[in-house]
């Protein structure tokens, strides 16, 4: 499903892949109610999908609340913002060129684009980050594995520093975006891990 991809703006931090979706997944997607939506997913399997990788800068947090609840944070700075909607509008670049009659960008309150649109209404409008409608594929990074115990949770073996004998071996080890698709990378980690782990146990 991913047949292509677009790495041209990744010094903005932003990778285009074709990343269609089935209907029950991404017909969410398509904007509008009633008998416009109907019409809409009768077409579904008219709709080409372009996914938007970011690469961002944002970061958040995982803590625990005074009361000892979990408590996930996250903010996606202004920069970031400004990047998705250049990707955006490149997306809707692409889907033009081939021919489509309209895009559906996600971005506030703009429901659907027609061609040459998408300069004024994505990448140059005054849209706030919140209104941007977001999908986190990839996380990682909340257990960063680094040497230093001061720069993450896990050491290079997947040990935590500050808890002997617990091993992490999943997305979350990965210091930092990947900007590519991260599951080949998370298995081999994993295998490093389960390796290194098993030899101890030997
Ligand atoms: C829709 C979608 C499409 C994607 N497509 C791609 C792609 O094409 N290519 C790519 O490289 N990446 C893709 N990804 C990203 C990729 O799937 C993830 O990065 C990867 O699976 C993360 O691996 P993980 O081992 O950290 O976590 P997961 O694969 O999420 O594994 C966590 C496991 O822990 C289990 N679990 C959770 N809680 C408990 C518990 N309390 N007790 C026991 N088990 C528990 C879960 O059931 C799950 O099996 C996609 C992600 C999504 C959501």
């Amino acid at each position: 499903m991913q047949s292509w991809y677009v790495d041209q703006w990744q010094d903005r931090g932003l990778f285009l892949e074709a990343t269609f979706t089935p209907f029950a997944f991404g017909a969410h997607w398509l904007r509008g109610a009633g008998a416009e939506l109907v019409e809409r997913l009768a077409a579904y399997d008219h709709l080409g999908v372009v996914g938007v990788h970011l690469s961002e800068r944002s970061e958040g947090r995982v803590a625990l609340t005074r009361g000892g609840r979990l408590r996930i944070a996250y903010r996606l700075r202004d920069d970031d913002a400004a990047s998705l909607r250049y990707g955006i509008a490149r997306a809707a670049d692409l889907h033009f060129a081939a021919g489509a009659r309209e895009v559906y960008p996600q971005v506030g309150q703009v429901a659907a684009l027609a061609p040459g649109e998408q300069g004024d209404r994505v990448e140059r409008a005054r849209v706030r980050p919140a209104e941007l409608r977001l999908a986190a594929f990839h996380p990682l990074g909340t257990a960063r594995m680094a040497a230093d115990p001061a720069a993450g949770v896990v050491g290079p073996d997947g040990e935590a520093h500050d808890v002997p004998g617990l091993y992490i071996a999943d997305a979350s080890i990965l210091p930092t975006s990947l900007k590519v698709n991260p599951m080949l990378t998370i298995m081999a980690c994993a295998r490093r891990i389960a390796a290194t782990l098993a030899d101890r146990l030997a």
